[in-house]
């Protein structure tokens, strides 16, 4: 037995259709015994299967994922290293960091991270304190 996906030339529809063999699908259309449920039309062709094909834009979609991945697989590296090396000081990082270069606090051994605006940021940096801007992800599993 084969399966044939048939289509209709006259309304368009595709159906599957089983056959002996290919020589009885054959035999079968040159009699025009092979006709369309839907209309009767006898225009029944064996469609062409389309081939399984990866787009080019899927294709770079799929990249593009796998590259964000990548990054963000490198951010969470980054993320780890700097909670080993760093004090969480969440949203009190322009406090802290400013404390920590108009030497209030020498005890510090330290660097420090946590979330602050542009705008401190910008403003620290007017004052000459030094910080860096890095991506962040939110740790899932917290
Ligand atoms: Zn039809």
């Amino acid at each position: 037995m084969i399966k044939y996906r048939l289509v209709c030339k006259k309304c368009n529809l595709f159906f599957d259709s089983w056959f002996a063999s290919s020589k009885e699908y054959e035999k079968l259309k040159k009699r025009k015994f092979l006709n369309c449920h839907n209309c009767n039309s006898k225009q029944v062709e064996k469609s062409l299967m389309a081939p399984k094909l990866l787009t080019k834009s899927r294709t770079s979609k799929i990249s593009k994922d796998l590259k964000l991945k990548r990054i963000n697989k490198k951010i969470k590296e980054y993320q780890t290293f700097i909670k080993e090396n760093f004090d969480y000081v969440g949203e009190n990082f322009s406090y802290e960091a400013r404390s920590i270069h108009y030497n209030h606090k020498k005890n510090n051994k330290k660097g420090i991270y946590g979330s602050a605006t542009f705008e401190e940021i910008k403003e620290l940096k007017d004052e000459g304190i030094d910080t860096e801007v890095i991506p962040w992800v939110e740790d899932k599993n917290n």
